[in-house]
């Protein structure tokens, strides 16, 4: 299998971070953290674009070389007190899904048995399956919870005569034994399907879904809180999939099936943070980013962030751990005594 730097250039890392080899954990000794990129579109139903989404995630960056990226709202610099490296892209030739899945899901294996968390910068959704079937084969079948942000199910059985593609990787998990249904919670869902079927399956494997009208009857943090909480019921590690398409075309033009209706960049950013900081994250990706769609790079920006709010609130966590406080986020920015001393 051929390994990149990055597979479209420019051939650059994550926020600068140093690059390493997945394939060889001598060059990723310490870390905490790495990216990888799986800039795949073969699995898209309706635009393509997805494959050029790692390159601008990875450019949506206007930090400067080796500069810090404190969290204002954390007070923590997830790239510096966490050790984060990029592997670059893993080749995905968007003409072999087949080939694809295997690669990915044997590179993402790799990372997690060293014990490293992986972040993949997506491609498709269809990277969802090799992904957390990866992380899965190295914390157990079915040991890995997964809380999965997105406008749709992805829970589909066949589509256009394949298993392989964006709409199904959540049901080729969850039949395979890779994660449980009654582990698996998603938000943000709204639209036009999927089809009673498919709902009916869901309902049977015991998926949580919540969908956006009862978001917005409940409110998002009581949403959250009670599918954080299946999600860490019995768990040995939770992976966070976003796919951008969760969030407002508004805020999230550049993807390939937008739907209208859905959460805000700040919403999202939020809901990562604390996915984060509240539980055991052991991987991650973000995928739909499709910049051929984007305008201003809005798209970019925010699928960028994404990665940093959950890489910070892991840090936080870390942190809290180690001292035994606890983050406060009703906690004012700047001290009141100093500034009216
Ligand atoms: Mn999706
Ligand atoms: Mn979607």
């Amino acid at each position: 299998m051929a390994r990149y730097g990055t597979q479209f250039g420019p051939d650059i890392t994550f926020h600068e971070v140093p690059r390493c080899d997945w394939a060889d954990p001598g060059t990723f000794a310490g870390a905490d953290v790495v990216v990888l990129g799986a800039p795949f579109d073969g699995g898209t139903s309706y635009r393509a674009g997805t494959r050029f989404g790692p390159q601008h995630i990875r450019q949506a960056s206007y930090s400067r070389a080796g500069g810090a990226r404190p969290s204002l709202a954390l007070r923590v610099d997830a790239l510096r007190d966490l050790a984060v490296f990029d592997a670059g892209d893993v080749e995905a030739f968007s003409g072999d899904a087949e080939r694809m899945v295997h690669d990915l899901r044997h590179a993402v294996h790799a990372l997690a048995a060293a014990g490293v968390v992986p972040v993949i910068l997506g491609g498709d959704h269809t990277i969802a399956w090799p992904d957390i079937a990866g992380v899965a084969q190295h914390y157990g079948q079915g040991r890995v919870a997964v809380v999965h942000f997105d406008a749709h199910a992805d829970t589909g059985d066949v589509e256009f005569g394949s298993l392989i593609g964006h709409g199904q990787p959540m049901r080729r998990l969850i039949e395979s034994g890779a994660a449980r249904g009654d582990r698996f919670v998603q938000l943000g869902l709204r639209g036009y399907g999927p089809p009673p079927d498919t709902l009916e399956w869901m309902a049977r494997h015991g998926i949580r879904a919540y969908e956006m009208t009862e978001i917005g009857a409940r409110g998002l943090d009581e949403c959250l809180g009670e599918a954080l909480a299946i999600a860490a019921d019995g768990c040995d590690g939770v992976f966070l999939s976003v796919d951008i398409d969760a969030c407002d075309p508004a805020f999230a033009p550049g993807t390939g099936t937008p739907e209208p209706g859905g959460f805000t960049s700040r919403e999202l950013l939020d809901a990562v943070r604390r996915v984060g900081y509240e539980l055991p994250v052991v991987g991650m990706d973000v995928v739909e980013v499709a910049p051929p769609y984007d305008h201003a790079e809005i798209t970019s920006f925010l699928a960028n962030r994404v990665v940093l709010e959950a890489l910070s609130g892991i840090a936080r966590r870390r942190a809290d751990a180690r001292d035994g406080s606890r983050w406060d986020p009703r906690q004012p920015l700047l001290d009141d005594r100093r500034r009216d001393g």
